[in-house]
C-alpha cells in the first residue's frame, strides 16, 4: 500500500514539474505573439532584399541578406 502510495506522490510531483516549466514558457511564448523583431522584415543594405531580421546578418554598417553581401557592404 505505501508503495502505491510513494508512486501516486511520483506521479503528482512530475505533473507538477511539467506544468511549472510549461508555465515558465509561456510568457515568453505570450511576448512572442506581438510584431516580434524576428519576424520583422528588414531590408538588405547590399540589394535590398527584404528578409526575415531574424535570417539577416548583421555586419558593420547594416543588415544584409547573406555573408557574400555582409561581406561586399552598403551599396
Ligand atoms: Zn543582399
Amino acid at each position: 500500500m505505501s508503495r502505491l502510495l510513494v508512486l501516486i506522490l511520483l506521479v503528482v510531483a512530475a505533473v507538477w514539474l511539467v506544468r511549472r516549466a510549461l508555465r515558465g514558457a509561456a510568457p515568453q511564448e505570450r511576448r512572442g505573439q506581438k510584431p516580434a523583431s524576428a519576424d520583422e522584415l528588414v531590408a538588405c543594405a547590399h540589394c535590398g532584399v527584404h528578409l526575415p531580421r531574424a535570417e539577416a546578418r548583421v555586419s558593420a554598417g547594416g543588415l544584409y541578406c547573406s555573408e557574400e553581401h555582409a561581406r561586399l557592404g552598403k551599396r
